[in-house]
């Protein structure tokens, strides 16, 4: 028997509890909310639920675990724990660290001390008896929480070599994936994919600009003449869009391409909790994975719509390309295995190129416009033709340059800075 599909409401991203049959979905009664409707939506259909660590209420559960089925549970008189647990839990890093460890009275500790129960040793006990009810009966193994909203974890360029092959091996190991991961053949090409995959590594700038163009990508045949490399895992310097994507991956097919995006886990995460995510997970959880055909029609909201924009740029000659410095001890350890020594391309905006169409090459009007600043044209996707015959079609971004004097720091255009979703950065100073 499977069990029912969870959902989760599409309003606020917090799981759904189920009452009766057929059921109607309700809101978890502890949460507080604006008084809407639930609006209830498959999980699977999220790229981020608000989920909790059902041990001790931590707003970012990293794993699932099955044990026993615990229908409903209240704890506390004023304000305590009523829930529907189910026969999965979600835990925190740090509890899963002390359920590892054995030290299940910590798991308890941070029970009692999230709901306020300081004083009150029968309420530690009745905490107690419903973790244990759960672990004693645990079934061995866990599945990564991919919809977990983490704070951003910034990646530097050099630190791409260790990135990719922690991702590698967490592909390759025994702990779950959801949903479209679920196939070990699937996990097993992404990894041989990662092992072979150029990494591109996206600066502040360019970042700004493939966001700003990919939220206005229009519907694009995927093809081999798109992609940078034949295999390639790019990360952003930052978070990019709405669905707050920091890596991409693509591992060619037979017939097309895995294309998977990440967001960054563990940030926040201190002390063991940290070192062990890192070891046994890294930096990147996947958020979404689909496979695509050669000319498939992707479109301009999908998931990847990131990184097909970003493919474009760089093959439209936006972008300047260069090698990052990489540590001695990464170069060593790969010699160690006899892999060849990585590199990792920096992406950054191509300086002393102007694309502008000579129409509008003449100065703009306007007596306000700087001079000692380079600052952003806000561009446009415009379908030119190509290939033989000029019979197919690809996005091109028009205007996507900065204008002024290449040496210029570059400032940021009002259209720019009101679609960014942090702070502007401080600017260059020489
Ligand atoms: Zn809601
Ligand atoms: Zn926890």
């Amino acid at each position: 028997m499977t069990a029912p599909e969870e959902m989760a409401c599409q309003v606020c991203l917090s799981p759904l509890n189920t009452l009766g049959v057929p059921p109607t979905y309700v809101h978890p009664i502890q949460l507080a909310t604006d008084g809407h409707e639930p609006v209830p939506v498959p999980v699977r259909q999220l790229d981020t639920v608000q989920r909790r660590c059902d041990f001790c209420g931590d707003p970012y559960p990293t794993w699932t675990l099955v044990g026993g089925e615990i229908a409903a549970v209240a704890i506390g008189a004023a304000g305590g724990l009523v829930q529907n647990f189910g026969q999965a839990w979600a835990a925190c890093a740090t509890c899963q660290t002390y359920i590892d460890d054995g030290r299940n009275d910590k798991v308890v500790d941070r029970a009692v001390q999230a709901l306020g129960l300081g004083n009150r040793p029968e309420a530690r006990e009745r905490i107690e008896q419903l973790h244990l009810a759960f672990l004693n009966v645990r079934v061995s193994g866990r599945t990564l929480i991919t919809t977990t909203a983490w704070p951003a974890t910034p990646i530097a360029a050099r630190d791409l070599p260790k990135v990719r092959d922690r991702l590698t091996r967490f592909y390759r190991g025994r702990d779950n994936l959801p949903f479209a991961f679920a196939s070990n053949d699937v996990r097993q090409q992404i990894a041989d994919g990662l092992d072979r995959s150029r990494m591109y590594w996206i600066d502040d700038d360019f970042t700004d600009l493939g966001e700003y163009a990919a939220e206005k990508l229009p519907d694009v045949a995927v093809g081999r003449n798109l992609t940078p490399s034949t295999d390639g895992l790019l990360v952003w310097s930052r978070p990019v869009t709405r669905r707050q994507i920091t890596a991409a991956s693509w591992t060619v097919t037979g017939d097309g391409w895995h294309l998977v995006t990440y967001r960054t886990i563990g940030g926040g995460l201190h002390g063991t909790p940290l070192q062990r995510l890192r070891e046994q997970v890294g930096w990147l959880a996947p958020m979404h994975a689909g496979h695509v055909h050669e000319q498939h029609l992707l479109p301009g909201g999908h998931p990847a719509a990131t990184l097909v924009a970003a493919w474009l740029l760089i093959g439209q000659q936006a972008a300047q390309i260069t090698t990052a410095d990489l540590d001695k001890a990464v170069r060593k350890t790969y010699a160690r295995t006899n892999r060849p020594a990585p590199e990792v391309r920096v992406v950054r905006i191509r300086a002393g190129r102007d694309t502008t169409p000579p129409s509008r090459r003449s100065t703009p009007a306007g007596p306000e416009r700087p001079t000692n600043n380079r600052f952003w044209v806000s561009g446009h996707w415009r379908n030119q033709p190509y290939g033989p015959g000029r019979t197919l079609r690809r996005p091109v971004y028009i205007n996507p340059f900065l204008r002024g004097p290449d040496d210029a720091p570059i400032k940021l255009s009002t259209t720019v800075r009101m679609l960014k979703s942090h702070k502007p950065k401080p600017e260059d100073h020489d």
